[in-house]
């Protein structure tokens, strides 16, 4: 029988080993994944659900980490024979920018996303992750009922599987991706005629970002700008887009609902949580991460992008 999910936000994605060196350090197989960094930083916001698999290999106290946000693990499967997915990257001087070094699938490859019973869920995320999985995954929920279907992407999909990831975000709601991926991914230089091209695909709503810069909110003929919070110390940005998104939907999910104005809170707040997590290695600073610490960073971006 399947369990009725009691988590009204679902996060299908990757939870990984990354390697990952910055101008600041390294950091050999510590834990990341487009699911992980998503699910903790909602987690602050809403109660939250994790699809996705790892293999043997995948330690006890990176689920413990998840375990202590209380996430909803039901559907985070274990591939017995397996390794699990693996990204190693590094950073130069421009920030910004990852240089991915390698990507092992491992059991990715054979991964077939269960989602279960619908229950109260009521936002998807689609992190960064196989096209072709992410359709899966649509296919198997109520769409008229979801209030809303999110979608994350990488140049490494836009490069490997256009045709997937173009079939699946007809069927979207969302779009979020950063300025080189929306450039890319459209064949236009300038943002606002890329996140037009995107719209022109199907979804309603594009959120473009652009590091270090801000980022960029279109929601039908409306447009927000917002700068990044500024911080004088950026140590590893690993994640900074998947916690950017879970701060985003958390609080969408936490708000139920979708108008300018949430939609615009919700940038600020995902932008909130980026700037935390960039401040050290793998999830550390968002374990630390207090939610009043969150009110006092959002009232002082406020203050700072008001005049
Ligand atoms: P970001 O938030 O964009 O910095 O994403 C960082 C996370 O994405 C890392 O923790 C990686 O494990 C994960 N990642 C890297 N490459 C991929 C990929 N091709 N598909 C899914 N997740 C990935």
């Amino acid at each position: 029988m399947t369990k009725k999910i009691q988590n009204p936000l679902l996060v299908v994605g990757t939870v990984a080993i990354d390697s990952v060196e910055t101008p600041f350090g390294k950091r050999d197989e510590c834990f990341g994944g487009s699911a992980s960094y998503f699910s903790y930083s909602a987690s602050f916001f809403t109660p939250v659900r994790l699809v996705a698999v790892v293999g043997n290999d995948f330690p006890k106290k990176y689920r413990a980490v998840l375990e202590e946000r209380n996430i909803n693990l039901d559907g985070l499967e274990t591939n017995a024979s397996g390794k699990t997915f693996r990204w190693k990257g590094r950073y130069n001087f421009d920030l910004n920018n990852a240089e991915t070094l390698e990507t092992h699938l491992n059991v990715l490859l054979d991964f077939s996303p269960e989602v279960g019973s619908n229950g109260k869920l009521d936002y998807l995320f689609l992190a960064n992750f196989d096209p072709a999985l992410q359709m899966k995954v649509l296919s198997q929920v109520a769409r008229p009922r979801l209030k809303l279907v999110a979608l994350d992407t990488m140049n490494f999909w836009i490069q490997n599987k256009l045709t997937e990831l173009k079939a699946v975000i007809r069927h979207v709601d969302l779009v979020v991706l950063n300025d080189g991926e929306a450039r890319e991914l459209t064949g236009e230089n300038n943002l606002i005629k890329a996140a037009r091209k995107i719209r022109d695909m199907g979804p309603d709503i594009i959120v473009i970002k652009k590091g270090e810069h801000g980022v960029l909110l279109f929601f039908r003929d409306q447009f927000f700008a917002l700068p990044a919070f500024p911080l004088e110390s950026v140590f590893d940005p690993t994640g900074a887009g998947d916690t950017f998104a879970g701060g985003m939907m958390g609080y969408i999910s936490r708000a139920k609902a979708i108008t300018f104005e949430t939609l615009k809170k919700a940038v600020a707040y995902g932008s909130i949580m980026a700037s935390f997590t960039v401040e050290e290695f793998s999830l550390d600073r968002l374990r630390k991460l207090k939610s009043t610490e969150i009110e006092e960073r959002i009232k002082e971006f406020r203050a700072l992008t008001q005049f």
